[in-house]
């Protein structure tokens, strides 16, 4: 027997209408690609999104038509945004800092027809226009006044592209599975593989992190969106932020740490998400002012590991909480949020401190699970690690246009991921798969020598790679990054890590270099480290 309930299908502009009934006069305050700071509303974004669908229309963009952004966190971009999904049509962002190859490949591939561009970025279309063969206009995300020269073809300024329509329009009905939004993932090895959003697993996600054990955003909040839109959904903060009628503050291209205190600041933002580089240009930025966070409550910190040193001085320099989380593209992208629990009220601090180093617990909608090279489950002990799968409505079943498998016999996706969880609940990554340093038949953690390695004085960024050994298969190699003018030599820092982590986990050799390479989502590109140290031989 069915239930008697309406079939009310989960778009994501439905999202957008309620903000702008319930909480239209709620502001998005975005430090503009032009300079200054700008305001408007909640209906405002809605009002300007319908233009947005209207123009695409008249456009001759069709249901399932991929329209592509290159844009900053501003509210031309979320209303883009909106505007192309509440017309039917695939919103595919894309990364400025991916290599030329990978978007020039990834544009043809999602046969984008048209792109939004900020004009930070138009030397970068400019550049590959005469390989984009399916696209067909570029909408510069900008006014007439601010329109620079451009050899784009076929180009227009957004404001008179909107200008020239009216918003007495209807977002388009669809079924609550049709395909919303696009993104690629970078892809170490091979070619970038695109994840294909639904507007049933945008709801979802945007209410999941609306849980108050996750990102837990209230109407009273102010809300400072730094992770980009073009780097997993912004952490669903896009969608989330107008569900809940919270102040949405976005930073534009200005990511330094005078630039986001700027905006904490003024803007009275409480909670906040970025990746932990930008927190430590945050962090550098109050040392050096001696200034304080005195409306900041909560900071959420993902994408890469969050260093110890910086969980402690959030909470006990500037009182603020960490929100650990750990996820990735393809579960679009929250899988885990590190928020203390019932059972652990009764830790001391520092052990609460402690345990924000790991990556976190499920929320409702998430299912996780570790297993071995068999893919026998393992127990949630806290000790044993194995490949951490997950499953979802917010999790990919497959990629755009590709038709190999991606899942388990029984339906679980395999993030890449080696990891342990505790009898908590609390899942702690210990490496990527392909990263993992085998040693004498056992793992050795590099995020945790790396976690450590950074708390040295003088340490700006370390990365540890395995390289082949002839006894133990394989063997650390701690590289580092040094902070400017620091006295510092590998005894120094063999001497700081001793006692810290296992003894047979201590690199075998440290070696200091200008800079580690990163990958477009700033994550440490082992690969090419790897590489780089193929014929390094270690000293002992
Ligand atoms: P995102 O775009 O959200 O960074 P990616 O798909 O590019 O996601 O990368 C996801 C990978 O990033 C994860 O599989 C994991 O290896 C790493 N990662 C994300 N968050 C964390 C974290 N808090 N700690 C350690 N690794 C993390």
């Amino acid at each position: 027997m069915l239930g008697l309930m309406q079939d009310y299908p989960l778009l994501v502009h439905t999202i957008l209408d309620h903000g702008a009934l319930n909480h239209g006069e709620r502001e998005l305050v975005t430090r503009s690609v032009e300079g200054p700071i700008r305001r408007t509303t909640l209906a405002e974004i809605r009002e300007r999104a319908l233009r947005v669908a209207k123009a695409l229309h008249k456009e001759g963009i069709k249901q399932g038509d991929r329209v592509a952004t290159m844009a900053w966190n501003t509210e031309r971009h979320m209303e883009a945004w909106f505007g192309i999904m509440g017309h039917g049509a695939v919103c595919h962002t894309l990364n400025p800092r991916l290599f030329a190859e990978q978007l020039d490949y990834i544009v043809n591939h999602a046969e984008d027809r048209i792109i939004f561009v900020d004009t930070t970025f138009l030397p970068i279309m400019e550049a590959l226009k005469d390989r984009f063969a399916s696209v067909e206009k570029y909408i510069v995300l900008t006014d007439s006044d601010h329109m620079p020269a451009t050899s784009l073809p076929n180009v227009v300024a957004y404001e008179d592209w909107i200008a020239a329509v009216d918003a007495d329009y209807r977002w388009q009905k669809l079924d609550e599975n049709s395909a919303a939004a696009l993104c690629y993932t970078s892809g170490t090895t091979g070619n970038p593989k695109g994840v294909l959003y639904s507007h049933r697993s945008n709801v979802l996600h945007g209410l999941m992190v609306n849980q108050p054990d996750v990102f837990g955003l209230r109407s009273e909040d102010s809300v400072l969106a730094i992770v980009p839109m073009f780097h997993a959904n912004a952490w669903a903060l896009t969608f989330a932020v107008p569900a809940s009628g919270a102040k949405m503050v976005m930073p534009g291209a200005g990511m330094d740490g005078k630039s986001i205190y700027e905006l904490l600041e003024n803007e009275k933002v409480s909670c906040t998400a970025a990746v932990p580089t930008v927190w430590l240009g945050l962090l550098q930025y109050l040392e050096q002012t001696g200034k304080k966070l005195p409306y900041l409550n909560r900071v959420v910190v993902g994408g890469a590991a969050c260093p110890p040193m910086m969980i402690r001085k959030f909470e006990l320099d500037f009182d603020v909480e960490v929100i650990h989380g750990w996820g990735m593209t393809e579960m679009s992208p929250v899988g885990t949020t590190g928020k203390m629990k019932h059972a652990t009220s009764v830790l001391d601090r520092e052990s609460q401190l402690k345990l924000k180093e790991k990556q976190g617990r499920t929320p409702f909608l998430v299912e996780m699970k570790t297993v071995n090279d068999e893919g026998e489950d393992l127990p949630r002990d806290g000790k044993t690690s194995g490949h951490l799968l997950v499953k979802g409505p917010c999790v990919s079943s497959g990629y755009f246009k590709l038709d190999e498998p991606v899942l388990t016999a029984d339906g679980w996706f395999n993030t890449g991921d080696i990891a342990t969880i505790d009898p908590l609940g609390f899942m702690q990554i210990t490496d990527r798969d392909k990263d993992v340093i085998k040693s004498g038949g056992e793992w050795i953690s590099s995020i945790e020598v790396e976690n450590v390695a950074v708390g040295c004085p003088g340490v700006a960024e370390a990365a540890v790679i395995g390289l082949p050994h002839p006894k133990w298969s394989e063997r650390p190699l701690l590289i580092i990054v040094k902070e400017a003018d620091a006295e510092l030599d590998d005894q120094s820092v063999l001497a700081y890590l001793d006692g810290k982590i296992a003894k047979w986990w201590m690199p075998d050799d440290v070696v200091f270099v200008e800079e580690i390479p990163h990958t477009a989502t700033g994550k440490i590109q082992k690969m090419e480290l790897r590489s780089r140290f193929s014929d390094f031989e270690f000293s002992s």
